[in-house]
């Protein structure tokens, strides 16, 4: 672990909302919209690409701003507690 700060209210190092993101990789119907198959990673067709963004993204518990992780990381780590 390492700390958060966040980037907006710039105060909170503390209460987050941590968005595990969970991708599900779906073939839809182009016409209706219905999902024809959804695949677990591994199995995709290969022209599917599969989902490349962060793990996590943060929420943060004062300002209520959402960002990527690494945005909660980058800013704790440029501005360390003294
Ligand atoms: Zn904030």
């Amino acid at each position: 672990m390492k700390p958060y700060l966040c980037p907006n209210c710039k105060t909170n190092r503390s209460r987050f909302n941590r968005i595990k993101q969970v991708s599900t990789s779906i073939q839809l119907d182009p016409r209706s919209g219905e999902v024809i198959s959804e695949c677990s990673n591994g199995q995709l067709a290969s022209y599917h690409m599969d989902y490349q963004g962060p793990e996590y993204k943060v929420q943060c518990g004062a300002c209520g701003l959402i960002e990527d992780e690494r945005t909660f990381l980058s800013f704790a780590e440029h501005n360390p507690l003294t």
